[in-house]
């Protein structure tokens, strides 16, 4: 039978893709690199070059190089590259080319036909000029089809389920956002809304402006005004964007970026996420007005959205994740590779159209999130009971995330790191997996020195945590067998406990702890209930030192938990454990 490929035609990057034996595969350059710059350009001596190494000489011969051509498709227009005319169309066709022979040398054939994605937005004009290129490139393009819609499809390749969803796309020059609907196996792009100025290279473009004013401020030289300073520093700045999106904190460093009276200057410099995160959040915010004004048009509210699904490269970076929970009240989906679903939906398309078999596409992903315990703002107030989640739910594994502490003491020697996993803002509520010390902390370096905890989750489900203190180097390590599986368990007894509530039996055994002397003693008390009774204990423990009016106020708590108790008034256990919590972290601070 003739392979249909399905194209990812992008503005930034493009990719192509064929179902084999059921499922979606990408084909790859000699570097094994999935995605081909959407970049075009001929060398000085006349050579065509396409992808990488056309993006790499964008910079120093801007008049030799075209990016970004997506943008003029439709248009009645010629771009000059080194001094020749080209219709967008034909630099279109260009790419498309190379990634038809891509195919082909992969799969040692000539291919022919294809399904090319577009922007829900493109006009009639735009999808025609679309399909030409195809044709130039040697294509017979079978469907043109939305951008969303082959998101989707590789979400739900044969959904009978009637779904909403949202399609969250952010690349490198583009925004878009549309509202899918599923009904009876048929996708329809409800609403789409966007901008077609924004993207990943903006923030490439804050992050550099940011890291070029400190080193101006430093050394006075401005390495935006040296066009390979500049464009050095733009693709390392670029790279940093991308490990910030699991990394905390990261190190700039550039040899002999400049030079200064005759002397050699580096760059050097460790950015942190939140400082790259303030940079871009108003940028972000934009989107997120976006996101209402397609729901407002597709006349839903959040809560009509049964799904949130992440494409494009730029949609990695957790603040995009952050906002969309916080104004969706939805995780977003990451489990499929951003950067390929596009692909990966056309290729599916492809093989729907020819006839041949498609199974699901879904990876394993982490059910739960996975966090440590720390202090910090509850509901108004300060606690010690703050759930801070490293990784999120629904991320693909494997997996590896940072995120950086402080000490909360001046002259502090160690570091408590509780890991845990759940979805509650009170690690209360979620369940302990395991604990650690960080001993041996420098005490000469004040409170608020940095510690960076590190997560790597395999893919047979063994999460590694690291602690390291910044300054020294100092480093622990906790391995946990099997998080994801504990996940899986923890999900299987719920919803055991959820039907024995629905029927009216007792609820089945909980958690199982093994005690340390191998007798396995089960627990069935509600964590809830099982932390007012710790918090009791500690409680009591701590009046000896408070003052009589504190003093005064723990016992006081303590009743009204204990009534809390017997009444079975989860309300005011929670209220009222948060209280007594919140004091005594107060009291262990004077
Ligand atoms: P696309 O147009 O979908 O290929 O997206 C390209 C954009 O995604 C570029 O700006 C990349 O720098 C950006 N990008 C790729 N990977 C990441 C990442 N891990 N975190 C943040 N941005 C990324």
């Amino acid at each position: 039978m003739e392979p249909i490929i399905g194209i990812d035609l992008g503005t930034t990057n493009s990719a192509v893709s064929l179902v084999q034996d059921g499922k979606p595969v990408m084909f790859k350059d000699e570097r094994h690199l999935a995605t081909l710059p959407s970049v075009v350009g001929f060398a000085a001596n006349g050579q065509l070059l396409v992808g990488e190494a056309a993006r790499n000489q964008a910079l120093v011969a801007p008049e030799r190089t075209v990016k970004s051509i997506k943008r003029k498709m439709g248009q009645d227009i010629k771009v000059r590259v080194a001094e020749r005319d080209f219709s967008p169309q034909e630099i279109s066709a260009i790419i498309l080319r190379t990634l038809r022979e891509r195919a082909e040398a992969a799969l040692e054939r000539t291919v022919t036909k294809a399904v090319i994605t577009v922007p829900a937005y493109f006009r009639e004009h735009q999808r025609e000029a679309t399909r030409l290129a195809g044709e130039l490139a040697g294509l017979e393009v079978v469907r043109i089809i939305n951008e969303p819609t082959a998101a989707t499809l590789t979400y739900e390749p044969h959904s009978e389920k009637n779904e909403r969803l949202l399609v969250y796309d952010l690349g490198g020059g583009t925004f878009d956002v549309s509202i899918v609907q599923i009904e009876k196996g048929v996708i329809e792009v409800l609403a789409s809304h966007g901008d077609t100025q924004l993207g990943g290279d903006d923030f490439d473009q804050l992050l550099l402006d940011y890291v070029c004013d400190v080193f101006s401020n430093t050394h006075g030289v401005d390495l935006r005004t040296i066009p390979v300073a500049h464009s050095r520093m733009l693709q390392a700045v670029e790279r940093a964007k991308q490990q910030l999106s699991s990394e905390a904190v990261v190190t700039i460093f550039e040899e002999f970026i400049a030079e200064k009276d005759g002397q050699p200057l580096h760059f050097r410099m460790d950015v942190h996420r939140h400082a790259y995160e303030k940079l871009i959040k108003s940028l972000l915010q934009k989107t997120i007005n976006c996101v209402d004004a397609a729901l407002a048009d597709a006349k839903l509210m959040a809560s009509g959205i049964d799904r949130v699904i992440l494409v494009g490269g730029s949609s990695r970076t957790p603040l995009v994740h952050q906002m969309l929970r916080d104004q969706l009240q939805h995780d977003p989906h990451l489990e499929i590779d951003p950067d390929l679903c596009v692909a990966m939906g056309a290729a599916i398309q492809g093989a729907l159209v020819a006839g041949v078999d498609v199974g699901s596409v879904l990876i394993d992903i982490t059910p739960h999130t996975l966090g440590i315990q720390c202090s910090g703002e509850m509901r108004g107030r300060m606690s010690h009971k703050c759930f801070s989640p490293v990784i999120h739910r629904n991320a693909a594994l494997p997996a590896t995330c940072s995120e950086v502490y402080y000490t909360a003491q001046e002259g502090q020697q160690a570091a408590r790191i509780h890991v845990l996993q759940g979805e509650h803002e009170d690690v209360t509520f979620n369940e302990s997996i395991g604990e650690f010390m960080l001993e041996g902390l420098d005490t000469n370096a004040g409170e608020g020195s940095e510690i960076l905890v590190r997560f790597d989750l395999n893919l047979d489900g063994m999460l590694k945590v690291t602690a390291i203190e910044r300054s020294t180097g100092l480093e622990t390590q906790l391995t946990v067998k099997n998080a994801v599986s504990f996940c899986y368990e923890s999900d299987r007894q719920n919803a055991a406990d959820n039907l024995a509530d629905v029927f009216g039996e007792s609820p089945s055994t909980k958690w199982t702890q093994v005690d340390p002397h191998g007798a396995a003693v089960s627990d069935n008390t509600d964590p809830m209930v099982r932390n007012a009774e710790e918090l009791i204990t500690t409680a009591r423990r701590m009046i000896g030192q408070a003052g009589v009016e504190d003093a005064e106020e723990i016992r006081e708590l303590i009743n009204r938990i204990q009534v809390a108790k017997s009444t079975n008034d989860l309300d005011a256990l929670h209220e009222l454990s948060d209280q007594l919590n919140d004091l005594l972290f107060y009291l262990e601070d004077v």
